[in-house]
């Protein structure tokens, strides 16, 4: 069986379709989503739907939880918080309860997923170095657990000690434990503006991260029509 798993969408419709097809070229046949489905580009709802209809095990993100609600937003990010509002807007109030139904943290097979970390998962913590990475082992009690949060691919391995491998591909090895972050869907931020997720092989025990071209210039038209931040736009281009 091969498992495609995806997550920080932030309502980018055409990363989402081309990482959907590729997931279907490559043979994938089951789907699990890390969450942020929605916050940050133009198509939320769009996005939603997608997901929804996919029935696929999906796990809450700090960015749907936002969008679910009607709490202030003032210590966010400027930017992050006006996209949100827009969101909250251009949702309906049934998809904003679906969001506000979604678990913290799920099983799938033999592994777990999380958005953010098992250790504290509704403190929202970002996981970006092996220090971080080792709290959250303390409380991983599957092999393997995947998660998203910070946009950038990493596969962090406990062994003897806890250390971090190329988010390139990796073969799940008896004895250790991985905690493993699939990447960005709709806005990556590790330099490179391409669209990542991961594909797990159970027979295989491997792992290989993918990464996808989509109609940028589709997505940033969107966002500056939509009246979002323009940042937002000249981001992905960056990837960051
Ligand atoms: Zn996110």
């Amino acid at each position: 069986m091969r498992i495609a798993l995806f997550g920080d969408i932030h309502a980018n419709l055409e990363a989402l379709e081309a990482v959907l097809a590729d997931a279907r070229e490559q043979g994938c046949t089951d789907y699990v989503c890390l969450g942020d489905l929605v916050g940050y580009n133009a198509n939320p709802s769009e996005c939603l739907e997608i997901v929804r209809a996919m029935n696929c095990p999906v796990v809450k993100g700090n960015h749907d939880e936002d969008a679910s609600g009607d709490h202030s937003l003032d210590t966010m990010n400027p930017v992050a918080a006006q996209a949100l509002m827009w969101t909250r807007e251009n949702l309906t109030q049934e998809q904003r309860d679906w969001l506000r139904k979604m678990r913290m943290v799920r099983q799938v097979a033999d592994f777990t997923i999380v958005h953010s970390t098992l250790d504290q998962p509704t403190n929202w913590n970002y996981v970006t170095n092996r220090f971080d990475a080792m709290s959250n082992f303390s409380y991983q009690f599957t092999q393997v657990c995947f998660h998203g949060h910070t946009h950038v691919p990493r596969i962090y391995v406990k062994d003897a000690k806890v250390h971090e491998v190329p988010a390139e591909s990796v073969v799940i090895e008896p004895g250790a434990k991985y905690f493993i972050n699939v990447g960005s869907v709709g806005q990556p931020r590790d330099g490179d503006w391409r669209s990542c997720y991961a594909i797990y092989d159970l027979e295989n025990r491997l792992i290989v991260f993918r990464r996808i071209e989509y109609n940028i210039a589709l997505t940033q038209k969107k966002i500056i029509d939509a009246g979002l931040p323009e940042m937002l736009a000249y981001r992905l281009e960056e990837g960051r």
